[in-house]
């Protein structure tokens, strides 16, 4: 089987994790949690990094640390992962849907500013598949209303932005109040499970801190003014951490080749869409996804099967937050539509992208899909 994701793991974390059981530091007291939070938050170019258990808590406490609650509103795309509503609906706020640029596949920029009411309080885009969003026009809507914004680079690691508007590129997780990671086993770096929250607001620092950390006080042990969790990461997930992120650039350009790799190969075959990369993106490709175009006779949920069959693995993209049947028991999203998230939802899939996939890999999978799409209209006709 061709697998879609796998990670490399033969660096330096064998090394480091048994330094974690030789010390004895397991938990989340250990050197290697405030070394990774360092290191990671150097990277992205943030002041401040704050380690958590996993990237939905990561958002959760993101948002907490900058003050939304209760009846708040935070926009976001319908086209992401479940954890991006949660993360508003458990502190009491409401998120509000904006459908997917059908060329980027992320946010319509152009929407937000039609869905901002007297609730609204925070923006959160998803730098979709490691390909930014186009933060500027969301710069220029958050300083007019007043409005933080939380990125979600969960999928975006080492990717960059170029603002037209500060006329420099910057990496995704360094332009916003608040940005949040997630370090599972299938995004670029990991720690198995894992994630971060980054800012380079002290307050926001703290609050995060505090969130992950039951709210201790600071002055009075096991006195508590607010209702908190434990979403600490601990020292043997920060050691895979650190390990990871001495590797970071190598993996980031592992991942660049081969999207440009699936592009060339696959740009000739008919009804195959791609994620247009931007003239100011510099996209990860953290995942390679494509799209049947609407002239395929084929479906991505049938295309998947069909892949499987000869031994590839291949994921279905999200399904929309607005077509999700938890929210609409909670009676959420009633009656709205966004139609570019439904049809990437139908068409689209994404395609082995592991940091150990070979060439020879790569033209099996492209030349899989070029047979099956081949034989598909040749039904038809
Ligand atoms: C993976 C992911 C998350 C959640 O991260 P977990 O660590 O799995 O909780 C959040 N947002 C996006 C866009 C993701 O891809």
């Amino acid at each position: 089987m061709i697998p879609v994701n796998e990670p490399l793991l033969d660096g330096r974390e064998k090394e480091l994790l048994t330094q974690c059981i030789e010390s004895g530091w397991i938990s989340s007291e250990g050197p290697f949690v405030t070394e990774f939070e360092r290191s990671f938050s150097h990277y992205i170019g943030t002041e401040y990094g704050v380690a958590v258990c996993n990237g939905t808590a990561a958002l959760e406490t993101a948002l907490y640390a900058l003050g939304i609650r209760k009846d708040d509103e935070v926009i976001m795309p319908s086209f992401t992962i479940i954890s991006c509503a949660i993360a508003a609906l458990r502190l009491g706020a409401k998120p509000v849907l904006v459908d997917m640029d059908p060329e980027t596949w992320n946010i319509d920029v152009n929407v937000v500013e039609s869905k901002i009411t007297k609730k609204t309080r925070a923006i959160m885009p998803v730098h979709i598949y490691g390909h930014p969003v186009d933060m500027d026009p969301l710069f220029d809507i958050s300083s007019r209303y007043d409005l933080k914004i939380i990125e979600d680079a969960a999928e975006a690691h080492g990717a960059e932005y170029l603002s037209r508007t500060r006329n420099q590129w910057i990496k995704c997780g360094n332009m916003s109040d608040a940005a949040c990671f997630s370090f599972y086993a299938n995004k670029i770096i990991t720690t198995g499970e894992g994630g971060m929250v980054l800012s380079n607001d002290p307050t926001v620092a703290d609050r995060a801190a505090s969130y992950r950390d039951l709210c201790f006080n600071p002055t009075k042990r096991f006195y508590h003014t607010e209702l908190c969790y434990n979403f600490r990461m601990s020292n043997v997930q920060a050691a895979l951490g650190v390990a990871q992120l001495e590797r970071i650039e190598e993996f980031i350009a592992i991942k660049r080749t081969l999207g440009q790799y699936y592009k060339e190969k696959l740009q000739d075959i008919p009804h195959i869409r791609f994620q247009v990369e931007e003239p100011y993106a510099k996209t990860v490709h953290w995942m390679y996804a494509i799209e049947l175009d609407e002239e395929c006779e084929i479906s991505a949920e049938t295309m998947i099967g069909l892949l499987k069959e000869r031994h590839i693995g291949a994921r279905p993209f999200f399904v929309g937050l607005h077509a999700q049947p938890v929210f609409a028991r909670m009676g959420l999203f009633k009656g709205e539509s966004y139609p570019n998230t439904d049809r990437a939802h139908e068409r689209g899939l994404y395609l082995p992208s592991g940091l150990a996939l070979t060439t020879e890999q790569i033209d099996t999978v492209c030349s899989s899909l070029q047979d099956i799409i081949k034989r598909s209209s040749g039904h038809a006709r």
